[in-house]
């Protein structure tokens, strides 16, 4: 059961000028249902780009992908943003949440996007914070916080609509260590939990040990590492 497949990705930017660089030249990848996958690479090697091409945010030049089973080589945006909404969350290093909102509503504003009822939407996003252990923070602002909560409520937001894939760039990367472990847990165990597959971009090698399996972006290709 395969819900991410990419096969044969280039992407140049700036081609033909002087700053042209070639960051992907024939990337393959292949994530089943619910495995996490750690990708690791130098700084500058393209794995936001690549991170972007696998969550519809930008095309390749050249190559297919297919995600949660449908084609979505060569789609216009209509169909790409769809997607991308029903089969796709995201993390960033910062946790992107509405800072007038609070933890709870950050959860369940998504769904009601999504057209789940406030009610449905609410009693979700409780269930998924408080499997991550912030149950009792449901109803404070980001502000009021800490560093490894803001986070812990952005992996809740990026699952709520139940996507297929979750894509996290340095999901971490913004946390000091010993936090960074629990919040770092705190993530593999719903990825476990909702069956998801994830790709997680990390320069952790500690974080990329605990994953099912790792694999480089090195020279525009991707690579099981060692
Ligand atoms: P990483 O996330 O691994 O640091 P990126 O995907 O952000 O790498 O960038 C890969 C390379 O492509 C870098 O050399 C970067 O400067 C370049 N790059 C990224 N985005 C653009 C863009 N929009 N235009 C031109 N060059 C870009
Ligand atoms: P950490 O050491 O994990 O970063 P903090 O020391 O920042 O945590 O916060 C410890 C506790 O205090 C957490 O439960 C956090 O939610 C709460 N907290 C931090 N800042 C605020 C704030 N401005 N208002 C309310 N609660 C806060």
């Amino acid at each position: 059961d395969v819900t991410l497949r990419l096969n044969g990705l280039t992407k140049t930017y700036l081609k033909g000028t002087p700053g042209e660089v070639q960051v992907l030249r024939g990337a393959d990848l292949e994530l089943r249902a619910g495995e996490a996958v750690a990708l690791v690479a130098p700084s500058g090697a393209g794995k936001s780009t690549l991170l972007h091409i696998a969550g519809l945010l930008d095309t390749p030049d050249v190559g297919t992908l297919e995600i949660a089973g449908q084609d979505a080589t060569g789609k216009g945006d209509r169909t790409r943003t769809a997607i991308r909404r029903r089969d796709v969350g995201f993390v960033y290093q910062f946790h992107h949440l509405l800072p007038e909102f609070s933890a709870l509503e950050n959860v369940a504003l998504p769904q009601l996007a999504n057209g789940v009822a406030e009610r449905a939407a609410e009693a979700r996003a409780m269930d998924l914070l408080s499997r991550v252990g912030v149950a009792e923070r449901a109803r404070h602002r980001p502000a009021e916080l800490s560093g490894g909560e803001q986070q812990r409520v952005a992996f809740c937001r990026a699952l709520a609509n139940s996507p297929r894939i979750l894509l996290a760039d340095e999901p971490t990367g913004n946390l000091d260590p010993g936090t960074s472990d629990q919040v770092f847990d705190a993530l593999m165990s719903l990825v476990k939990d909702t069956g998801l597959s994830a790709l997680i971009a990390t320069h952790n090698l500690d974080l990329a040990a605990r994953m099912d399996r790792v694999i480089r972006l090195e020279g525009g290709m991707l690579r099981p590492a060692e």
